[in-house]
């Protein structure tokens, strides 16, 4: 006979109490306690079931199929030591050791010169890929750059080209003087609908200066994220309650030179509340039931609702 507090100690590696369960913590900020003990409040750890590794296994492409060795970082940031915390009731202090954390790991990461590339999401719920309830986020580092990414800088280092200005200064001022996208905005960030948005109530944060990556905010905008992410997931699970989604923090591949000129950091919320069916993966084109002025002024509603007391 299991109670849920014992099945819960058993069950759950991220669980304060559980460390043992996990490998060596390669970051954490605790109030008290040793390294690989209890007292956390954010660590970061290997992930057990790593898609990749430090060490580089043996290459093996063949004359059809060329096959990419898995070196590289799988990490866990487990976000918190409670169990069933959902994101929404983080302290703004909690953000801010959230994002303090994906900064340590960019910095520490990006110092082994064979890594190309630091991906960090966090997959939420049932439709998002997630296989843990516990509050957690994944860092995958790779040696190469996908294709895809390639494009996506291709694309952007054009637009410099040809308009003289950054596709992401063009893209602030454009969605702040038509305000009809835009959700939440304060001096450092401003959070929007995008135009091209595959589902309802995606986001895009993008810092209001040339950032180009999360290690250069000061701690001002640090608190400055971790408010707009505050509300911002207040507002969410006000009109979605509870919902899958999935946060891709997009930075650049590193060691890519002179890119300020064109590219800032951003970061995707994206609510899973669309099934991707068959046209959408034949085609990359994506049906969005809902247009973005729509899921943005539902979005501010919800804010101004939910304003009061939600610090
Ligand atoms: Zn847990």
């Amino acid at each position: 006979m299991f109670s849920e507090k014992r099945n819960k100690i058993i069950d759950c590696p991220f669980d304060e109490g559980n460390e043992s369960m996990t490998p060596e913590e390669a970051y954490a900020i605790r109030e008290h306690g040793k390294k690989n003990g209890a007292g956390w409040k954010i660590r970061v750890v290997p992930n057990l079931y790593a898609p990749v590794s430090k060490t580089v296994p043996e290459s093996c492409d063949s004359e059809y199929f060329k096959i990419r060795d898995g070196c590289g970082y799988a990490e866990i940031i487990i976000e918190t030591p409670i169990h069933n915390q959902t994101m929404d009731s983080y302290s703004i202090n909690q953000f801010e050791l959230y994002f303090q954390a994906i900064i340590n790991r960019i910095v520490e990461i990006s110092k082994d010169k064979r890594i190309k590339l630091i991906q960090i999401f966090k997959n939420n719920g049932p439709d998002s890929g997630a296989s843990q309830t516990h509050q957690h986020s994944q860092i995958i580092a790779i040696p190469f750059i996908p294709k895809e990414i390639v494009n996506r800088f291709k694309r952007l280092k054009r637009y410099y080209e040809k308009n003289g200005s950054s596709y992401f200064y063009d893209l602030v001022e454009h969605e702040v003087a038509s305000d009809k996208r835009v959700v939440l905005k304060n001096a450092d960030f401003v959070a929007i609908c995008p135009y091209d948005s595959k589902t309802p109530f995606e986001i895009m944060i993008v810092p209001t200066g040339n950032m180009t990556s999360m290690i250069f905010m000061n701690n001002q905008e640090i608190v400055s994220l971790a408010e707009i992410f505050k509300k911002l997931m207040a507002a969410l699970r006000k009109k979605l309650r509870d919902f899958s989604f999935n946060i891709i923090f997009n930075e650049p591949p590193l060691r890519y030179r002179a890119i300020e000129k064109f590219f800032r950091f951003y970061i995707n919320i994206i609510p899973k509340l669309t099934v991707q069916g068959g046209f959408e993966q034949a085609t990359g084109i994506f049906i969005n039931p809902q247009p973005p002025e729509k899921a943005a002024k539902e979005l501010r509603t919800a804010l101004n609702y939910g304003a009061e007391g939600r610090t």
